[in-house]
């Protein structure tokens, strides 16, 4: 098969893989329908995180089950499914809570390489969702942002307590930040502010439902937001960067009582103590537990009351899978989709 293999930073190619094989009685292999490019695919990209070894990429699926395990038993080949970056049993205590992305025999995805023709996904039954029949064509961006971004963004909204009529400030305007916004304006939120100095970004995040643009980063921005808020801050607020700029941000942003949820993949991020104890705001974040929420978002892209395929404003063959990035790292797109 065709995968997309990084060599070094800046260095992606299209190349031959191995077709993936079940290796475990609880493996699905699916045939893809669609994959794409994440925000995190960057920090490899840059250098800011080693390649040490041709290393193939992606970890956001959406596809037609091929082959099943023999110990699978809740998805059959030729079902449309998507699943999380990471794959889970979903029976352990952690899952059963809904913290699939810390389930205790939790497996990345990642390292099985999504940005190619066809992936083996672990612990299927656990990780995999099937949609109710066989998706329309134009769902097809929708049900895969959901498969991480869609997933991430909720997540954040969720741990960052949004509720009807609060106001929310969205820190990061990628693809995550983008549909943070989207997932607050879902669960009510009566104010939604953007943080974005990127007129396409700011455009979309106003179609998600943005009531707000503060074009303002750093210590600018957090006094925008209080100036906005009577002097108390966001009730929520949703950290989608993962920068240490973008968490203090996030954290002062939030006025005392309120709630960060975290969801930027922390890079080099340290927290003060002293100034956190005096903060006094709750802090919730890590890698999405994408799979509790993805019956709900499948359910919600089906009846087209949201539509998170939006933030691909570039489509590629997976062949061109190097233009992708590059796009997306000179920030030309949001999010590149690669078809297979
Ligand atoms: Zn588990």
């Amino acid at each position: 098969m065709r995968g997309a293999v990084m060599h070094a930073p800046g260095d992606v190619r299209t190349e031959q893989r191995d077709d993936p094989k079940i290796i475990h009685p609880t493996d699905a292999v699916i045939r893809l329908a669609a994959t794409c490019v994440c925000g995190s695919d960057l920090w490899p990209y840059r250098g800011i995180e080693p390649v040490t070894r041709p290393t193939p990429m992606g970890h956001e699926y959406a596809g037609v089950v091929e082959e099943t395990g023999s110990g699978v038993t809740s998805v059959k080949p030729g079902d449309f499914v998507i699943g999380s970056f990471m794959a889970s049993d979903g029976t352990c205590e952690i899952c059963q809570a809904g913290y699939q992305s810390r389930c205790a025999h939790v497996e990345p995805v990642g390292p099985n390489g999504a940005q190619a023709e066809y992936l083996r996904v672990p612990l299927a039954d656990g990780t995999l969702v099937a949609t109710h029949g066989q998706p329309d064509p134009d769902l097809i961006p929708g049900l895969l942002a959901a498969s991480d971004v869609l997933g991430t963004g909720w997540f954040g909204a969720v741990a960052a307590e949004v509720r009807p009529g609060k106001t929310v400030a969205v820190v990061g305007d990628g693809a995550v930040g983008l549909l943070a916004v989207l997932a607050a304006r879902e669960l009510g939120a009566g104010r939604i502010i953007a943080m974005s100095r990127h007129e396409p970004r700011q455009k979309l995040a106003l179609e998600f439902g943005a009531t707000d643009i503060v074009t303002e980063r750093g210590d600018e921005g957090v006094a925008r937001i209080k100036e906005m808020t009577g002097g108390y801050g966001a009730h929520s607020v949703i950290e989608a960067v993962g920068t240490q700029e973008s968490m203090m941000q996030a954290i002062r942003s939030a006025r005392p009582g309120g709630h960060v949820g975290y969801v930027g993949v922390a890079h080099g991020v340290q927290l003060p103590g002293e100034e956190l104890f005096f903060a006094e705001v709750h802090l919730l974040g890590g890698p999405a537990p994408v799979r509790r929420f993805l019956p709900d978002l499948i359910s919600r892209i089906e009846n087209r009351s949201i539509d998170p395929g939006k933030v691909f404003d570039l489509t590629l063959p997976l062949d061109q899978a190097a233009e992708g990035y590059r796009a997306m790292d000179e920030r030309r797109a949001v999010k590149a989709l690669l078809q297979p």
